[in-house]
Formats: C-alpha cells, sequence, structure tokens
C-alpha cells in the first residue's frame, strides 16, 4: 500500500492515517494542531464511546496531531508523566521516573517504546477502552542511526508487545472474538539502495511504500496479500470505522473501505 501524501514523513503520514485524507497543510513535523477531524475524535463523540477512546504515542508531537486543544479524551504522549483520572500502581511508579530517563532522539521528544507499550497495556486492563491507538518510535529512530542491529531487536520487542495485547484481548471476555488490531506505519523507508538504507521523505524512492496487517472476527484470514490493487493509507481510517459499525466522516472525503479487510471479497 502507499500514502497519497507526498512527503513521506511522519506528521502527513500519521495524519492522513488518522484523518483519512492528505492535507496539504499538514506538510512538516511541527508542533502544529492538527486542523483535520481524526477517527477518535469522531468515535468519541458517537454514542457508548465517551470516555471509551484513547491514544498512547512515544513521539510526543502526537498531542497536535491527534489533537489536545480541541479534544478531552485521553491522549498520551512524550517523555512526561501520564495524568488521567485514575491510575494503576504500576503506571504511577513509571510516572516516578519516566523525566529520569532522557530520549536519544530529538532532544526529549520520543520515549522509549517501552514506556507507551506498559503505559497503554495499564490502561487497556484498567479502563477497557473501545478503540485504543499506540505508535511505537523506537524503530524509525533507530534506523535513521543507521543501527540495523538494534532496529531489528527494537523490531523484536515491538512484536513482543503487539502479541502480549493480542494474547491479553483474546483472554478476556469483553474482547475476545470481538476485538480487530491493525498494524501499520507512517511512512516506508525504500530499498537498500546504495548503502543508503535509513531515512526516508521524498529524497527516498520507495519510501511512500508500507504495509498493514490486520487481524480480527471480520476479517478473513487469507494470508500476505500481494499483486492486488494498491491500497492507500488514506483508507484505513474508514476500515476501521466500518469495522465498529461507522461511516467515518472528516472535514473532507475520505478514503473508502478496503474490502478484503472488512470481508468484502469478490
Ligand atoms: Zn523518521
Amino acid at each position: 500500500m502507499r500514502l497519497t501524501n507526498p512527503y513521506w514523513f511522519s506528521y502527513p503520514g500519521y495524519n492522513e492515517l488518522l484523518v483519512g485524507f492528505n492535507d496539504d497543510s499538514v506538510n512538516s513535523n511541527e508542533k502544529e494542531w492538527n486542523p483535520n477531524i481524526n477517527l477518535l475524535e469522531f468515535l468519541d463523540q458517537q454514542e457508548g464511546f465517551e470516555d471509551r477512546v484513547a491514544a498512547f504515542a512515544s513521539w510526543d508531537v502526537f498531542d497536535w496531531i491527534i489533537n489536545t486543544e480541541r479534544n478531552d479524551f485521553t491522549i498520551n504522549s512524550g517523555g512526561y508523566p501520564f495524568y488521567d483520572e485514575k491510575l494503576t500502581p504500576k503506571q504511577q511508579w513509571l510516572n516516578t521516573f519516566i523525566e529520569d530517563v532522557p530520549s536519544p532522539w530529538y532532544g526529549s521528544a520520543v520515549r522509549w517504546d517501552a514506556f507507551t507499550f506498559e503505559y497503554a497495556f495499564e490502561y487497556l486492563k484498567l479502563n477497557k477502552p473501545r478503540f485504543l491507538y499506540i505508535s511505537f518510535d523506537e524503530t524509525d529512530e533507530f534506523a535513521h542511526q543507521r543501527e540495523y542491529d538494534k532496529y531489528l531487536n527494537t523490531a523484536n520487542r515491538s512484536d513482543g508487545y503487539i502479541k502480549a495485547i493480542w494474547d491479553w484481548t483474546q483472554s478476556n471476555e469483553m474482547y475476545r472474538g470481538k476485538t480487530t488490531m491493525m498494524i501499520t506505519t507512517d511512512h516506508g523507508r525504500g530499498s537498500y539502495e546504495n548503502g543508503a538504507w535509513g531515512s526516508h521523505g521524498d529524497g527516498v524512492p520507495g519510501a511512500e511504500f508500507l504495509w498493514t496487517a490486520i487481524i480480527g472476527p471480520d476479517t478473513p484470514a487469507i494470508g500476505e496479500m500481494t499483486n492486488t490493487d494498491t491500497i492507500a493509507t488514506s483508507q484505513l481510517a474508514t476500515t476501521l470505522g466500518y469495522l465498529l459499525g461507522y461511516d467515518f466522516i472528516s472535514n473532507q472525503p475520505v478514503g473508502h473501505v478496503v474490502d478484503p479487510m472488512v470481508g468484502l471479497i469478490k
């Protein structure tokens, strides 16, 4: 699948993923309030979703991408303590030292994914959200540093986090057999050319190509799909909305549902 935005880096990619279209005014990684309506805030306004939507992200720019100025559901990002109405003992313990663990990347903008995972997983078990968004970051940082061994290690660790969350949902009465998990990225990294692997952006051919995996009761298990029509990141928010029973509407036209992901295979 591919990005429809022409920038091939994070904020425009996450915007496209979460709001369902490319917006040319969203073209930097600066901390600017996202003007577009994302899937989380759309769901937050649906009956039965109040206080049942949450986002956890390693990169602190997510406060602007998902927009904490306009929204009051839980959005927790960056290297700062997590404040919420209810906290588990583990979350309270993480809060006591997160600011003592400085990020090695971009000053203090990005926290270690272990914090994001633990805060989010605890939140899931405590609050039972109906829509939970989690954004990890370490693979991108290690790739930029061209530390391939650490990149592989952190990808493997991310796999473990994903497995832990999925296994928990399948062991919990409320979620078992009723939960869909989607995994994707905000951009690709292109192909390895002239030893240049590591970065992305419009100067890296192929960085617009990425992948998505999805598992859940409404999605047929048809394995890896190749040689299909190209799917765009702008279609994923609509697809998740559809799986929850909603026609996702934003402030601009959104991409259409990815048929094979929702069992509509002709
Ligand atoms: Zn990057």
